[in-house]
């Protein structure tokens, strides 16, 4: 008889950037005969992958790695606060290895030396598209890692380098897996999935007898052909953006952007260096809205930027006005150690920032709710995430999963998880839209 495999816990914390390294890594243990354990206590070790973006997502990290500590013993920590690894063996010296982003092969080698792997001849039974930690129906597409832009409030570049960008074969590979294995939604993303290419000089590669260039344009394209919705997140409005517009109105990639454009008043952008800051956006927006009227735009906004002036914020909520933006999100700015921006100005004072914050909120909620309604009566594709007592609950090509609202289906006959269905919208809350199936 042979013995049981090893077992290992994961923790998986931070972006989805970070949830594809947990797959990666989990895909490579999978292949090599290990197995995953649902708590820390059935596993041999445990691997936390950490965030380390703002301190509150790195005292979470901490947390973890403690908790993983306390009940396992044997702990493994890996992924943006192993950038910094005296954070975390000054509070927690016993862990049994730290390593830095991206860097899988340390990860392996770290459990081969506290838990070496079993030969097992029927290892190679992991399915091809990887192991998957989202549900089947949708997948992240990591495109690149790194980044080439230097935003004041952000140290990820110091965290995770330069841009790097994976050939464009490779990830249409791995598309093309996805979908043959029954995902119906690739969630494109990268730091900067406009810059894709650059530091490759947009490299050619072959792909099924047509040269594709490593590209944002090109990509959109041939992801366009596979017949699965495609979602692009963390796009900048560069000029070249403009050109996947029209792909969205054919309908071959969502009419979704995600555009984290932070502010509106261009001297808050110059102080936060932001990429394609000095694009004419709102023209742009407007001009994108005229090809594509469907198109869904969401943004992230930070408030109390260091420096940020009374006119200065009264400008963003006028900007937001005409932006009229769908799905946003807003921060309160937090001073991650050693981000350029905490010297560039006095910081915001605690009570003036909060009190942006709900400003900002007020008027925002009024936009999105407008625009949500704006679907009542429309027929609506919706791909169903969960089955419920009385339909489901699923999204439409305006949602995405986690940040965004969900559309809740009644139904008479019984949903499928994974499935698209038309939707007849009755009504619409402010974040959700709540319909019936009418076709499938
Ligand atoms: S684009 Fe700016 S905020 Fe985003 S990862 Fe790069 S430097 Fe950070």
């Amino acid at each position: 008889m042979s013995a049981p495999a090893p077992r290992i816990s994961f923790v998986s914390l931070g972006c989805p950037k970070a949830l594809v390294d947990s797959e990666r890594i989990i895909t490579r243990l999978r292949a090599e005969g290990y197995e995953l354990s649902r708590g820390h206590n059935g596993a041999d070790i445990a691997i936390v992958n950490t965030c380390g973006f703002l301190e509150s997502a790195q005292e979470e990290s901490l947390a973890a790695i403690g908790e993983a500590l306390n009940v396992n013993g044997k702990v493994i920590v890996t992924g943006c606060m192993g950038a910094e690894p005296e954070k975390i063996t000054d509070r927690y010296p016993n862990v049994l290895a730290v390593t830095g982003p991206q860097q899988y092969e340390s990860v392996l080698d770290a459990v081969h030396r506290a838990l070496p792997p079993q030969h097992d001849p029927f290892l190679d039974l992991v399915p091809p598209q990887g192991i998957k930690l989202t549900p089947r129906h949708y997948a992240y597409l990591k495109i690149s890692e790194g980044c080439n832009n230097r935003c004041s409030f952000c140290i990820i570049p110091k965290l995770r380098g330069d841009l790097v960008s994976r050939p464009i074969s490779e990830v249409m590979r791995e598309a093309e897996n996805l979908a043959a294995a029954g995902v119906k939604e690739l969630l494109v993303i990268s730091q900067d999935t406009s810059a894709y290419g650059v530091d490759v000089k947009y490299a050619p590669h072959d792909w099924k007898g047509t040269q594709l260039r490593t590209k944002f344009i090109d990509l959109a394209r041939a992801l366009g052909e596979l017949g699965v919705w495609v979602r692009l997140h963390y796009v900048y409005p560069y000029p070249h953006v403009d050109e996947v517009i029209p792909l969205m109105a054919d309908g071959k990639v969502l009419p979704y952007l995600d555009i984290p454009f932070q502010h509106g008043h261009p001297d808050v952008l110059r102080r936060m260096k932001r990429p394609a800051a000095q694009e004419k956006t709102l023209e742009r927006i407007k001009s994108w809205r005229d090809i594509c009227p469907d198109l869904t735009l969401r943004s992230t906004f930070i408030v109390g930027f260091p420096g940020e002036t009374d006119a200065e914020f009264d400008f963003l909520l006028d900007w937001l006005d005409e932006a009229a933006l769908d799905r946003v999100g807003c921060f309160k700015y937090e001073p991650v150690k050693g981000a350029p921006a905490n010297d560039i100005a006095a910081p915001v004072a605690p009570e003036v920032m909060e009190d942006r914050w709900h400003r900002f909120m007020k008027r925002q909620q009024a936009i999105s709710e407008k625009r949500l309604k704006r679907k009542v009566s429309t027929r609506q594709q919706v791909l169903i995430d969960e089955v419920t007592a009385t339909g489901g609950k699923g999204r439409s090509k305006g949602d995405a999963p986690e940040i965004d609202g969900a559309v809740h289906v009644a139904s008479r006959r019984p949903l499928r998880t994974g499935e698209i269905v038309s939707v007849k919208i009755d009504r619409a809350d402010a974040y959700d839209l709540h319909g019936t199936a009418s076709g499938f």
